[in-house]
């Protein structure tokens, strides 16, 4: 922000209030102590960490949402409280997060054009994103299949893994097992993959995932995906398999992605944007302080909460599955006008919300999930 402003609209509840940062006047007529619009503005000028942590998950949220207004409104701040360059290389990082997009990535990638943040940010909000591809319906269901089929197969062998080669199902399975022994060997979260790595017996993790990218390609080449073959080279030279870009690669060999991923909208830059506005409920999941307690406590409710369930939080935009699925399931019911729908709006079948509220209570380290895919290993074993 420029240190000449001094006056700032904040944008609450459809009002547009003006903030004198150096007064502390707020058009609510609120005392500088009480205003949450001095505050916010004030906070946010200061780098407060909370703010920085809100205004990035904002950022996030809205490219998801496709606002373009929004977007641009919080990347002036995530600019002012991280830098651009820090900022060009976020939207580089969730490219594959949200999009299965080729265009946008040759746009946006390193050394590619040299786009402002601001540009990058104007063609993110107006790509298509991952779950509004036609194509791409079925994905969190093979998703959810591939998983738990991946942990509750027997031990394999590299030998048997390049022979899975010609099965896509098995290739999209294999890479669910594969990433999962990759991310446990780069020694993050060990307590949270060790359930996985007996399932591998390999010795050289890197070179199963250069085989295993050798193949992606190779099949990526027979259908002659330009795009996509370029994010291979790149992903080559990264020397180390990245979930969502390979993710994307495996959805073109698997005919789980068509043309329309590559769509951009004509989506206007607005020429009036406040300079701030309350944060949104939605920028609170459990990536966030404030969030994750509201999260855990919502998915430990008993009853627990089910399919088409009012929850207490705004998962809608969320990255945890049970957002990703209620997005899928929401472009599937619903096309287009899924993003003003209400959470309870869209029904997930019940089997993908067991699975996305283990998955999600996974990654808080309770082990349910893992508990739940032995349950069903078990079953499958009896029955
Ligand atoms: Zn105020």
């Amino acid at each position: 922000m420029a240190s000449a402003e001094k006056i700032f609209t904040v944008r609450d509840e459809g009002e547009i209030y003006e903030v004198d940062i150096v007064s502390g006047l707020c058009s609510c007529k609120s005392s500088r102590m009480t205003c949450e619009h001095f505050k916010l503005i004030r906070n946010l000028l200061d780098k407060d960490l909370t703010a920085k942590f809100a205004a990035t998950s904002s950022l996030h949220k809205e490219l998801r949402r496709s606002d373009m207004g929004r977007s641009l409104m919080w990347l002036r701040w995530c600019i002012h409280m991280r830098g651009e360059a820090r900022m060009k290389q976020y939207l580089r990082d969730i490219c594959f997060e949200e999009t299965r997009n080729f265009d946008l990535w040759e746009k946006i990638k390193p050394h590619g054009p040299r786009l402002s943040a601001r540009e990058m940010t104007i063609l993110f909000a107006r790509s298509r994103k991952k779950w509004e591809i036609p194509a791409a319906v079925e994905v969190a269901r093979i998703h959810n299949k591939a998983t738990v089929d991946a942990t509750i197969m027997p031990t394999i062998t590299l030998e048997e893994v390049v022979k899975q080669e010609k099965d896509e199902f098995e290739f999209y399975r294999w890479f669910k097992l594969l990433f999962r022994v990759w991310c446990h060997q780069l020694g993050s979260d060990k307590d949270r993959y060790g359930n996985f790595t007996d399932k591998v017996a390999v010795d050289d993790m890197k070179m199963l995932c250069t085989r295993f990218t050798k193949i992606v390609r190779k099949q990526l080449e027979e259908v002659n995906h330009k795009g996509a073959l370029k994010l291979c080279e790149w992903h080559d030279e990264q020397k180390y398999l990245q979930y969502n870009p390979a993710s994307a690669l495996i959805e073109v060999v698997c005919g789980l992605w068509d043309e329309s991923g590559n769509d951009f909208s004509k989506a206007p830059v607005p020429k009036d944007i406040p300079d701030a506005e309350l944060f949104p409920a939605y920028a609170f999941d459990h990536h966030t302080s404030s969030g994750k307690p509201k999260v855990r406590a919502a998915l430990d409710k008993k009853p627990i909460p089910g399919p088409g369930t009012p929850l207490p939080v705004d998962l809608r935009w969320s990255g945890q599955l049970l957002g990703v699925w209620w997005r899928y399931q929401g472009f599937r019911d619903l096309g287009m006008p899924y993003r003003e729908a209400a959470w309870e709006d869209v029904t997930l079948a019940p089997e993908e919300w067991e699975w996305a509220m283990s998955a999600d209570r996974f990654w808080r380290k309770t082990g349910g999930l893992y508990r739940m895919w032995r349950g069903r290993a078990k079953a499958e074993a009896a029955g």
